[in-house]
């Protein structure tokens, strides 16, 4: 079958990064008899440098009539580079703000996934990390204390500051639903997490994803008090399969979780819209400072290719040996820089070569 898959490869590592994915996907349309028809936007400082812009109307509407959207990274060093003396709605950033607005991205996906391989990698005790663990953040992206109204006024001559946090039960359904719907395609296990012990929002929160639970008998679902799961995080990773959790508590947590796996480089990440249609990208950014040398890490862009196989495109198999080759290449030894320790059974590769390596053990 045919995919249309638009490409925004961004600035820094990001074409870099973008190339090797391609290589992978192009290597698995031809052994599972498919086709992915890829065209390229400028998105970003890249936009910016043609059109003055960070992200153009045309750029949108190519976005907008692909299957999936599959993206490096934006940004430049926001200390030396030019893009960063615009106003703020014209810097590169801007351009991903708008895109996700434009496709309705509301669900943000962040798997923390740690491969025994390198468990060397990760923070955390030997015995806590040596059998690697596999959980996938689902993050409601548009609503919560973010986008609730905020105002800072004078009272009696004292600075008062408040922010609200609104969710309808609309909102929490359809990340619920998202969520569950993951958990089924994984270890049919939902930690949904909240602060129902305080909060009107969290009760709310609880209440709906316990109804939205009767359309999925087959999962699990437990509910866990946001400050118990950012201990539970370090303490038994192992436990969790997917997560479940409001904008600001995804926020953090899935950033505790990424710390966790010890290697920037390796995290892929996805946000969805109401339809299988999604935006796949790594949790990384452009790393202007090793741009151009062909020494960044591909495998969290190479991750977030397999992802958009597996939810947007609906092609399991085709992204189960997307990510048992990239656990092979690990455990045969290969490490780009980031990855590499020095140890006897390492071997350093380029970016390049690693994309290579990964495309012809599919
Ligand atoms: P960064 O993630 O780009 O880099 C942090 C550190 O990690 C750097 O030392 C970098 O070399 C390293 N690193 C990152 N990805 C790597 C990879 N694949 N392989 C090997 N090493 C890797 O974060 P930053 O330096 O804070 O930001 C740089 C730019 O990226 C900024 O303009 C920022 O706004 C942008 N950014 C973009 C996105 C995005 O596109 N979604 C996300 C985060 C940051």
């Amino acid at each position: 079958m045919d995919y249309n898959i638009t490409c925004i490869p961004g600035d820094g590592i990001g074409p870099e990064i973008v190339n090797e994915a391609k290589k992978v996907l192009t290597i698995v349309a031809y052994e599972f008899g498919h086709k992915f028809l890829f065209k390229d936007i400028l998105m970003g400082g890249a936009s910016i440098d043609v059109h003055g812009i960070p992200l153009t109307d045309e750029a949108i509407a190519d976005a907008k009539a692909a299957d999936a959207v599959l993206m490096g990274s934006i940004g430049g060093d926001t200390n030396t580079s030019p893009w960063y003396k615009l106003e703020p709605s014209k810097r590169p950033e801007a351009g991903l703000l708008k895109i996700r607005k434009e496709l309705g991205l509301f669900a943000n996906l962040r798997p923390a996934l740690l491969y025994k391989d390198l468990s060397d990698a990760c923070v955390l005790k030997t015995e806590t990390s040596k059998d690697g663990f596999d959980m996938i953040i689902v993050r409601e992206l548009t609503g919560g204390l973010y986008f609730g109204k905020r105002e800072t006024v004078v009272k009696d001559g004292v600075r008062v500051a408040t922010d609200t946090l609104t969710y309808s039960e609309t909102e929490i359904r359809r990340i619920a639903i998202k969520a569950f719907e993951i958990a089924r395609k994984r270890r049919c296990k939902v930690t949904s997490v909240d602060k129902a012990n305080v909060l009107d929002s969290s009760r709310l929160w609880r209440a709906v994803v316990n109804e939205v639970a009767k359309d999925y008998p087959d999962v699990t679902l437990e509910h866990m008090l946001v400050d118990n799961c950012a201990m539970q995080l370090v303490k038994d990773p192992k436990q969790f399969d997917v997560i479940l959790t409001e904008n600001m508590f995804g926020d953090i947590l899935s950033d505790e979780a990424s710390m966790i796996t010890g290697s920037i480089g390796m995290l892929a990440s996805a946000s969805l819209n109401e339809t299988k249609f999604g935006l796949y990208e790594p949790s990384h950014g452009s790393a202007p400072d090793i741009a151009g040398k062909n020494i960044a890490n591909p495998i969290a862009t190479i991750l977030s290719a397999a992802m958009m196989l597996r939810f947007s495109l609906d092609l399991t198999e085709e992204a189960d040996a997307i990510e048992e080759s990239v656990k092979k290449v690990l455990s045969y030894g290969y490490r780009t820089g980031d990855l590499y320790t020095g140890r006897d059974n390492e071997i350093k590769v380029s970016c390049s070569e690693m994309g290579d390596l990964i495309a012809d053990n599919i």
